[in-house]
């Protein structure tokens, strides 16, 4: 028998996340966030689920994007991040994609192509993430050189927010793009997950769904998943292997970080950072066996961890454990571990089998 580690991957609760995010978008077009893998879900079982109802993709690697011509989506495919190099824009040209240009040494490599167009881009602007686009000075002569480029047929202005999900929002990055190009009759793209969610004045004419459609909620620290109407689609599954009584002083796990101060029941659990699982969550991170909530102890294992079965008596060895997903919210184990859901998902290790719900 395998280890009973199992991953679950409910595409029916993909498409519903998808539906509910374009219910938000109003006229707007909604371009599913499919990049890493589709957050760790699988490139191919997100086309699955969603190549039928999704009214385009974003992604970052033209590899990924073929796989998506050659499954037979016809729909827009945008590229985040652009191209790297000038051989990548004939493929883009090939499979139709839709380049981000966010910076001068792209628009060189457009200069020096000679593309027989149409060429659809995404123009990304700088607002205030300083990550990647033109500033309010770059922008006016990057417009000018894209619209001298006779393969280029239309140009979408792009901007991405740093904080639509906290409390500063998104309000002082629209001022900006508005102040950069507000006079401007061109269609725009600005919203992710959370401020699709949040900020309906973001909306625009292509919005940008990523963690939501994978059942994360963009902003745990306002709104859960579950009150965002959002479905688990990654169920991390395991069970108890092994158990340990304890009496008070003993220590568990590597490190000794935890102590028991009373006599407890420890189950052990196959399931570990080389899983996915994060070895930084602490002692307290919550954990379902037999559906029952519970908590982790100690440090977690390359293979293994620990969690307190002292209240839970009719669990022991074989007993279903939930690590995150289906009845325990994968933003509750990520926030419980210092981190987001977004990477709990990404880094759910390529050794864990996938079973596929809702096909
Ligand atoms: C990843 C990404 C998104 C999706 O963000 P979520 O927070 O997952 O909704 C949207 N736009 C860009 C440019 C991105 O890189």
């Amino acid at each position: 028998m395998p280890r009973p580690i199992r991953a679950s991957i409910d595409l029916e609760a993909l498409r519903h996340n998808y539906l509910l995010a374009r219910s938000k978008a109003g006229s707007a077009k909604a371009f599913a966030v499919i990049k890493a893998n589709a957050y760790g879900h699988g490139l191919q079982r997100a086309i699955q689920a969603l190549g039928p109802v999704a009214d385009g993709f974003a992604l970052l690697d033209i590899a990924e994007a073929a796989q998506l011509r050659a499954a037979g989506l016809t729909q827009p495919i945008a590229l985040l991040e652009g191209f790297f190099e000038p051989a990548d824009l004939p493929e883009i040209e090939r499979l139709c994609l839709i380049p981000t240009i966010h910076g001068d040494a792209q628009l060189a490599m457009l200069e020096r192509t000679r593309l027989a167009g149409p060429l659809d881009v995404l123009l990304k602007i700088n607002t205030g993430m300083n990550r990647l686009g033109f500033t309010a000075d770059s922008f006016p002569a990057a417009l000018a050189r894209l619209r001298a480029l006779p393969a280029v047929r239309s140009i979408t202005l792009m901007s991405h927010f740093a904080r639509a999900d906290d409390e500063a929002g998104i309000a002082p990055q629209l001022a900006r793009f508005k102040a950069i190009a507000g006079g401007l009759d061109l269609p725009v793209s600005l919203a992710n997950s959370a401020a699709l969610l949040r900020f309906p004045e973001a909306t625009a004419q292509i919005v940008r769904p990523g963690i939501m459609l994978y059942g994360g909620s963009p902003m745990p620290d306002i709104a859960s998943a579950e009150q965002l109407g959002l479905r688990a689609v990654m169920t991390l599954n395991s069970e108890i292997i092994g158990v340990q009584d304890i009496t008070p002083g003993e220590r568990v796990g590597y490190g000794g970080s935890f102590e028991a101060a009373t006599p407890m029941r420890v189950g052990v659990v196959a399931c570990g950072y080389a899983d996915g699982y994060p070895r930084h969550a602490p002692t307290g991170t919550p954990i379902l066996v037999g559906g029952r909530r519970t908590r982790t102890l100690g440090r977690v294992s390359m293979d293994m961890l620990a969690c307190d079965l002292t209240h839970l008596p009719e669990a022991g060895v074989g007993s279903p454990v939930t690590l995150w997903g289906d009845g325990l919210a994968a933003d509750e184990v990520a926030a419980a571990a210092g981190t987001i859901s977004y990477e709990l998902f990404c880094a759910l290790a390529p050794r864990v089998p996938v079973q596929v719900r809702g096909g």
